[in-house]
C-alpha cells in the first residue's frame, strides 16, 4: 500500500508522516532528504547552483545516494559513503535543495530512487510531488498546508531546539522562497493531485494535526472516506 503526503514546507508532513508510520508498521520515505543530499553535494562542490545548473548536472555520477534505516526507523542519507543525515537540515541547506530540484535530471535520478524504495514495501512518502508524479496510484493521497507564517513560525521553533542560529524573518524569507522556487518549476511542481485530500494545519497543534490525518488515513484504509 502508499500513502503520498504532500505539501509544502513547514506543514508537518515529515512529523505526522513518521508517526503514522510506526503506527501502521508502514516504511516512512522523506524524498526532501535526497533533495537536501544533492543540494549538500552541490554546496561542497562550490557551485553557485542557479547560475551552474549545467555543473550540477555534470557531477551527478558522481553522487552515490544510498537510503538506510536505523533500528529506531529513522531514514539515514548516505552520500558517497559518509552518513549526512545530520548536516542536510541547515537553513543554507534547504535552499540549495529547493535549487537543485528545479532540474529534471536531479528530479529523474532521485524519482527512480524513490520508486525503488516504494516497492520494496508498504510506504508512506512525503514530497511535493509524490501525489502527482512520484507514485501516481497511491491509494491515498494527501495534500497538508497551512499559512506560510504559521510553517515558518513552527520552522522557526524547531530549529531553535536544535540550536540552528536563525531569526523568524530569515525562515520566513526562506519559506516564501522555497514555496515559489517550487510551485513555478516546470517539471513536477508541488501541486496538490486531483484526487488528494487537502487538508489545512493552520492553527493546529502538531497533535491535533496527527490526530486528524490518522484517522483520515484510517477511515481511507476502512474505504470509509
Ligand atoms: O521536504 P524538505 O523541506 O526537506 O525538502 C527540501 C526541498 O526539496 C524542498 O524545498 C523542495 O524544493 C525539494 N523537494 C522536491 N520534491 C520533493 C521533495 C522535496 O522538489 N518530492
Amino acid at each position: 500500500m502508499q500513502i503520498a503526503i504532500d505539501g509544502p514546507s513547514g506543514a508537518g508532513k515529515s512529523t505526522i508522516a513518521k508517526a503514522l508510520a510506526k503506527e501502521l508498521n508502514f516504511i516512512y520515505i522523506d524524498t526532501g532528504a535526497m533533495y537536501r543530499t544533492v543540494g549538500l553535494f552541490a554546496l561542497n562542490k562550490n557551485i553557485d547552483i542557479p547560475n551552474e545548473p549545467e555543473r550540477v548536472e555534470e557531477c551527478l555520477d558522481e553522487i552515490n545516494l544510498l537510503v538506510k534505516y536505523g533500528e529506531d526507523g529513522t531514514q539515514h542519507m548516505i552520500l558517497n559513503g559518509e552518513d549526512v543525515t545530520g548536516k542536510i537540515r541547515t537553513p543554507e541547506v534547504s535552499i540549495a535543495a529547493s535549487n537543485v530540484a528545479v532540474l529534471p535530471a536531479v528530479r529523474l535520478k532521485l524519482v527512480d530512487l524513490q520508486r525503488l524504495q516504494a516497492a520494496k514495501s508498504d510506504v508512506i512518502m512525503d514530497g511535493r510531488d509524490v501525489g502527482t508524479y512520484v507514485l501516481p496510484d497511491a491509494e491515498i493521497k494527501i495534500f497538508l498546508t497551512a499559512t506560510v507564517e504559521d510553517r515558518a513560525m513552527r520552522r522557526y521553533i524547531e530549529l531553535k531546539e536544535k540550536n540552528v542560529a536563525t531569526s523568524y524573518e530569515e525562515v520566513l524569507e526562506d519559506m516564501k522562497f522555497r514555496d515559489k522556487n517550487d510551485s513555478s518549476r516546470a517539471f513536477a511542481p508541488l501541486k496538490a493531485a486531483d484526487d488528494a485530500v487537502v487538508v489545512d494545519t493552520t492553527g493546529n497543534t502538531l497533535e491535533q494535526s496527527v490526530e486528524e490525518l490518522r484517522n483520515l488515513v484510517l477511515s481511507k484504509m476502512k474505504g470509509e472516506a
